[in-house]
C-alpha cells in the first residue's frame, strides 16, 4: 500500500501544483468518518449519520487542508512570510506550516477572543503574534491591508488556495462513502468551508465520481448570524469563538453553495450548540469544539422542526454528514465551565466508594 503523505500527495491532479511545487506538509486530511449510532436512531432507522472529525487534523481542525496549499503555493511563489487573521485556527494551522516551511508567521487576533489551546499553538510554533482592541472582522480588513502593500503573502480563505486544499474533504467523504451523502451538515464562520466542500462535491459530480450532489445545511451562531440575517453585524456575539464573524469573507459564495444546493444557512443558539456539545462527547464520545457542535444543532434543530419529516420510515436510506471542525483539546475551559466540577473527598477507599456510587 502507497503511505499516505497528505492532501496535496493524494488530490494532486484535482489540485493547482505542479511538479515544481515544494510540498509543506504535515500529513493532514485523511481523517475519519465515524458512524454516529445515537444521532441517526434520534432522526429515523432509515437515517445514517457520520461525522467527519476534522478534529484529528495535525492542528487539530481543518485549517490544515488549506493550509499545506496556501503554504506550498506561497513558497512557490518566493514568499518570505506570510500573515493572517484569526479566530484561532488559522493562526494555529499558519503557524505550524510556516515552522515546517521555513516562512516567518504573522497573525493579527481579536484580543481575549482567542481559545486558549489556539493561542498556545500560534505561540509555541513561533508566530509573531499580535492582537488588537477589535474583532475578527477588522482584524482581517488589516491583514488584507498589510498583504496588499508589503511583501508577505495573505493565508485567510480569501487567498483561493485555502479552498482548494480544503476541498479535498469532499473527495474524501464520496471516495469512503462510495457516494455522496444526500445532506452536509457544517457551522459557517468566514464561509470558507462550505464555498470549499460546495467546490469539491461539485468537481468530484463532473468528474463522474459522484452521481448525485448533496444539499448543503450551513448553520451560524445565533448572535452572528450575518447571512441568515442578510446583513453585516457590528458586533458579532457567541461562545463559539471560530464562527464569531459578522461579515464573512466568503458570503457570495455561501450563498451559491445553499442555493445551488437547494439547501439552507440558519442560525442555532449558544444554548443549542451547547447541547450538541454535549450530546456529541457524552452519547458519540466525540470531543469537539463549540464552533463544530453547530453542525449537530443544525441537524437536531431542522429533525425538530419537522424538515426530515417526509423521508422518515421510507425504504431510501438517507446518507447524512456532518462536519466537526476542530478538537475539543482547542477550548478546555469551556468544557470545564460547562460540566460540574469534580467533588473533593478525603483519601479513603470507603468515601471513594461511597461518592462514586458504584
Ligand atoms: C474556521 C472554523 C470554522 C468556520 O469555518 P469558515 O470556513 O470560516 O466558515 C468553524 N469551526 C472551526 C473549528 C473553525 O476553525
Amino acid at each position: 500500500m502507497k503511505r499516505y503523505n497528505g492532501v496535496i500527495e493524494r488530490y494532486r491532479k484535482y489540485l493547482p501544483v505542479s511538479s515544481k511545487t515544494p510540498v509543506v506538509s504535515l500529513h493532514e486530511g485523511n481523517t475519519p468518518l465515524i458512524f454516529a449510532p445515537k444521532i441517526s436512531g434520534a432522526l429515523g432507522s432509515n437515517f445514517k449519520v457520520y461525522l467527519k472529525y476534522e478534529g484529528l487534523n495535525p492542528t487539530g481542525s481543518f485549517k490544515d487542508r488549506g493550509m499545506t496549499v496556501a503554504i506550498s503555493k506561497a513558497k512557490e511563489q518566493g514568499a518570505r512570510a506570510v500573515i493572517c487573521a484569526s479566530t484561532g485556527n488559522t493562526s494555529a494551522s499558519a503557524a505550524a506550516f510556516s515552522a515546517k516551511g521555513n516562512l516567518k508567521c504573522l497573525v493579527v487576533i481579536p484580543e481575549g477572543a482567542i481559545a486558549l489551546g489556539k493561542l498556545a499553538q500560534a505561540l509555541i510554533h513561533n508566530a509573531r503574534v499580535i492582537a488588537i482592541r477589535g474583532n475578527f472582522d477588522q482584524a482581517l480588513k488589516i491583514v488584507l491591508e498589510i498583504s496588499q502593500n508589503y511583501p508577505v503573502k495573505l493565508v485567510n480563505s480569501i487567498n483561493p488556495f485555502r479552498i482548494e486544499g480544503q476541498k479535498t474533504a469532499s473527495f474524501e467523504i464520496c471516495d469512503y462513502l462510495g457516494r455522496a451523502p444526500d445532506f452536509h451538515c457544517l457551522p459557517v464562520g468566514n464561509a470558507g468551508n462550505i464555498t470549499a466542500y460546495w467546490k469539491g462535491y461539485k468537481e468530484y459530480y463532473c468528474h463522474r465520481k459522484i452521481k448525485q450532489l448533496p444539499k448543503m445545511l450551513g448553520f451560524q451562531a445565533k448572535g452572528s448570524a450575518p447571512i441568515v440575517k442578510g446583513y453585516a453585524i457590528k458586533n458579532p456575539k457567541t461562545i463559539a469563538t471560530a464562527i464569531k464573524i459578522g461579515n464573512p469573507a466568503s458570503w457570495k459564495q455561501a450563498v451559491s453553495a445553499r442555493d445551488e444546493s437547494k439547501g439552507l444557512i440558519k442560525a442555532v443558539s449558544d444554548a443549542q450548540i451547547l447541547s450538541a456539545y454535549k450530546f456529541l462527547s457524552q452519547k458519540e464520545g466525540v470531543f469537539v469544539e463549540p464552533a463544530s457542535a453547530a453542525s449537530i444543532a443544525g441537524l437536531f434543530m431542522l429533525e425538530s422542526e419537522g424538515f426530515f419529516s417526509n423521508l422518515k420510515n421510507k425504504r431510501k436510506e438517507i446518507v447524512i454528514v456532518c462536519t466537526l471542525t476542530g478538537h475539543g483539546l482547542k477550548d478546555p475551559q469551556i468544557a470545564i465551565k460547562s460540566i460540574k466540577h469534580p467533588p473533593v473527598v478525603e483519601a479513603s477507599t470507603s468515601t471513594v466508594v461511597k461518592t462514586a456510587r458504584i
